[in-house]
């Protein structure tokens, strides 16, 4: 059977711990490696290279550093194949998902080339006489990032990509479900010429993560995953003195106004309800029409473009989506459709019992629907993260913007409508992160950045965009002055600027 190591100093190394992970063929259901589960011990050696790698790579210049990611791009970009199918066959999406988790995170080494840009700081002449002031932005030294199984290569690369540019080292601990990518992603890194040390892959679980928050080398750490994680990753990296970003659960709503166009409408709240198998952190697992007539509309149309869905192994390129991550996730989603039909709600399309032939142990799960979901329903209030659609019906706008307002997640949100005016008064008022008009998955361009508010995210500093950069680096202000000859100040009152 395979095994999945660690990358620590440039080589891969198998670990000590004794403690594997399994992971699983999704299609199939069978065991098709085993991830080594790191010790402290490892976690130890990581930042012990990581920090003697951090000194010369913060010497050099930003613009070469720039180029070691330009390379990193074209290397990721030749093996963009390899990498979705080696993805695709640990977490089940479809070739062409995957390829896009690699792209997204290419997208954020693109911004990561123009580091030398990013990095640059302010200037005032003359701000007393003689007296000129600037700022520098100066990396943190070694810093950490936990990822979730959901994007193995897009999530890493947000985090890394620019982590690396402005100078630090990095320690990876990528989620234990769909390990190799994030191995692969490092020993290219190496070949597009970081010095060894200056990104290190630790697999493991809580012990890894434990280890990484109480480390006192570790100077900043970026999660993303599930809530109560993000929360207590939170919580224990603040108490430990780091500086600590942490992105958790989602449950997007797109709002659907009569005026909408039904036909793209459908088209995009099923494409982002159940592609990936609605394991997407900005999925739109919940739609809010608004109207009876609308419901009624959105809800026969869902149901017949669902009953054309393909769900397929993730190798077919004629699936719409494949397999969930594991049987465990499987089981909890199917839980939790057990749980809304018992809270009353109406199953509409139940996706339990669907079996691929010849693949009837991999982890397949068909399209459901509820109807007549209440806000007051468990299955309403919590992140299901399969495909399983659920139609909350509202009869205005105003109760169409209080739900997603109102919900513990606030990641993302879309609406759908003709209407200017009340696109644009939705996106001002709704109290969520991320906002969609007309689009139903809105995660935010590279350049920009990404963040949910409430319970998606901790910290307050988004993922990539300038404010990855103002994440990875700390602020230096130099107050300069020149004298000419001897000064008469007094040392002993505080200097303004008169
Ligand atoms: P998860 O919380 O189970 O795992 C995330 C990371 O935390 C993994 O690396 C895992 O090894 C580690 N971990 C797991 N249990 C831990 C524990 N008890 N203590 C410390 N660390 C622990 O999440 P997941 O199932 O891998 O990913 C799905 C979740 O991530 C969903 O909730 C999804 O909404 C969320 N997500 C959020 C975003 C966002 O940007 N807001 C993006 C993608 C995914």
């Amino acid at each position: 059977m395979r095994d999945i190591t660690h990358f620590i100093d440039g080589a891969s190394v198998a670990g000590t711990s004794g403690r594997y992970g399994e992971v699983f063929n999704p299609n199939t259901g069978a065991v098709q490696a085993k991830v080594a589960l790191a010790s402290p011990s490892e976690v130890d050696s990581a930042v012990a290279s990581a920090l003697r790698a951090q000194q010369t790579w913060a010497l050099v210049n930003p613009q070469r550093r720039a180029r070691v990611m330009f390379e990193f791009k074209r290397l990721v970009e030749a093996r963009l194949e390899e990498l979705a199918e080696l993805l695709s066959s640990e977490h089940g999406k479809v070739i062409a998902d995957a390829r896009g988790d690699v792209q997204r995170g290419l997208d954020v080494i693109e911004f990561a080339c123009g580091v030398p840009h990013a990095m640059k700081g302010e200037y005032t002449e003359g701000a007393g006489p003689g007296i000129d002031v600037y700022s520098m932005r100066q990396p943190l030294g070694v810093v950490a990032g936990i990822t979730p199984f959901n994007f193995p290569a897009m999530i890493p690369m947000w985090m890394f990509g620019i982590a690396i540019a402005v100078g630090n080292s990095f320690i990876l601990k990528p989620s234990e479900k769909d390990p190799s990518v994030p191995v692969r992603l490092a020993e290219l890194m190496l070949e597009a010429g970081a010095p060894k040390g200056v990104l290190n892959v630790v697999q493991g679980d809580k012990t890894a993560v434990d280890a990484i928050l109480n480390h006192p080398d570790i100077k900043a750490v970026s999660f993303v995953g599930s809530s109560d994680i993000a929360a207590y990753v939170y919580a224990h990296g603040t108490a430990t003195g780091k500086r600590v970003q942490a992105m958790g659960g989602a449950k997007n709503h797109g709002i659907l106004l009569p005026d909408a166009d039904f036909e793209q409408a459908t088209k995009d709240i099923v494409g982002a309800a159940y592609g990936s198998a609605g394991e997407r952190c900005m999925a739109l697992p919940v739609v809010v029409p608004v109207g009876r007539k609308a419901a009624e509309e959105i809800r026969e149309r869902v149901l017949a473009e669902i009953e054309t869905l393909k769900v397929g192994l993730s190798t077919d390129p004629a699936a719409q989506y494949g397999p969930v991550v594991t049987a465990a996730h499987k089981t909890r989603i199917e839980d939790y459709i057990q749980i809304g039909v018992d809270e009353g709600a109406e199953l509409v399309a139940d996706g339990r019992g669907f079996k691929l032939q010849g693949y009837e142990n991999g982890f397949f799960i068909g399209p459901s629907l509820f109807d007549g979901v209440k806000p007051s329903m468990r299955t309403y209030q919590e992140e299901i993260f399969g495909p399983v659609l659920q139609i909350v019906r509202a009869e205005t706008l105003e109760e169409a913007i209080a739900l997603p307002s109102g919900h513990q997640y606030g990641n993302g949100v879309a609406i759908f409508t003709r209407n200017g005016r009340a696109a644009r008064e939705f996106a001002s008022r709704v109290n969520v992160g991320m906002v969609g008009i007309n689009v139903p998955i809105p995660v935010p361009v590279a350049y920009h950045t990404f963040g949910g508010w409430k319970r998606s995210a901790f910290g307050d500093i988004n993922q990539h965009g300038m404010e990855g950069v103002r994440f990875y680096t700390k602020t230096k202000t130099v107050t300069a002055r020149w004298p000419e000859g001897a000064q008469d100040d007094s040392a002993f009152v505080i200097p303004t600027m008169q």
